[in-house]
């Protein structure tokens, strides 16, 4: 890694640091989840990033992967918990950080057990340090609440235009996960409690896809699913997009990409609910060893 790529890094998680202290300022009960993630996202932009997935808003017992489908009505609820999830890169170098604002006091120590756990994770970081050693302590810190860690959804490092980069960081005392926290690579470090039983399903809903690379495949497509896989391609590689984005450019968006996933094309990443309904807070921050140093990338701003 160079000083170059160090501050790509940086930039991406100062922005993400912005963006989520304005998400912190504007939410409120009422406010329809789509003005909160387009004016989240716009911020992105005129910040000089760009976002590295949708902004998810996840309510109540939905742990993540959920941002607005087009002309979505939907509202942040009174009296919820909601993780705000924000993604911004510089070309292709992210910052991944997230959040979690309480509308009633009954969270407030599901929220704070979270953070707890982010915070002691990020103080015992160095390199060399075992995933499992970071997974006991956020688990731990989480049950010293009264809560339990989402067992089924990890921290990751990152790599260049690759969110989720093949290294599990767990959020429990997982003896199996052998990895180690190794110099000149990113990774995301992100807690999740629950007062239900600390496992998330997939939903049958999805509302943010990836590309899958095989140009192969692609040959047998109409034009017209050829030339939105091409352009999306081009600005995004295999990052996260959503349907929401494209609706102006393409009229049948929903035809595309049922014609992209079974060519086998896309990813799709299904909207994650805790399995016995229990309401879930996450907070993450992405997190640089560089020259044996710990950069916190979305730490401040
Ligand atoms: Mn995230
Ligand atoms: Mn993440």
């Amino acid at each position: 890694m160079s000083e170059e790529v160090l501050e790509k890094y940086m930039k991406a998680g100062e922005i993400a640091c912005r963006v989520r202290k304005l998400a912190h300022a504007i939410v409120k009960p009422g406010m329809r989840v789509l003005e909160l993630v387009e004016r989240l996202e716009s911020e992105i932009l005129s910040l000089g990033g760009k976002p590295a997935f949708p902004i998810n808003v996840s309510i109540n017992e939905i742990a993540a992967h959920f941002t607005p489908p087009p002309h979505d009505t939907s509202v942040i609820p009174e009296n919820s918990i909601v993780k705000i999830d924000i993604g911004v890169h510089i070309d292709g170098y992210i910052a991944d950080t997230a959040t979690t604002i309480v509308f009633d006091p009954r969270y407030e120590r599901l929220a704070e057990a979270a953070n707890a756990a982010l915070e002691h994770a990020v103080k015992m970081l160095r390199p060399g340090v075992r995933f499992s050693e970071i997974g006991r302590v956020i688990e731990a810190t989480i049950r010293s609440y009264g809560y339990k860690p989402i067992l089924n959804l990890c921290g990751h490092s990152i790599d260049v235009y690759t969110i989720h980069a093949g290294e599990a960081i767990p959020n429990h005392y997982d003896l199996k996960n052998v990895g180690k926290l190794r110099n000149n690579r990113a990774y995301a470090i992100e807690p999740f409690a629950t007062d239900g039983v600390g496992l998330v399903d997939e939903t049958s809903v999805v509302t943010i896809y990836a590309l899958r690379y095989n140009p192969k495949k692609l040959k047998g497509l109409s034009l017209e699913s050829q030339t939105f896989f091409n352009r999306v391609f081009r600005e995004r590689r295999t990052l996260p997009f959503t349907p929401r984005w494209y609706i102006t450019e393409v009229t049948n968006i929903d035809n595309i990409l049922r014609q992209l996933s079974l060519a086998g094309l896309l990813t799709e990443y299904p909207v994650l609910v805790e399995r016995t309904r229990g309401v879930v807070a996450q907070f993450e921050h992405t997190v640089v060893v560089y020259r044996n140093s710990i950069y916190v990338t979305t730490s401040s701003c």
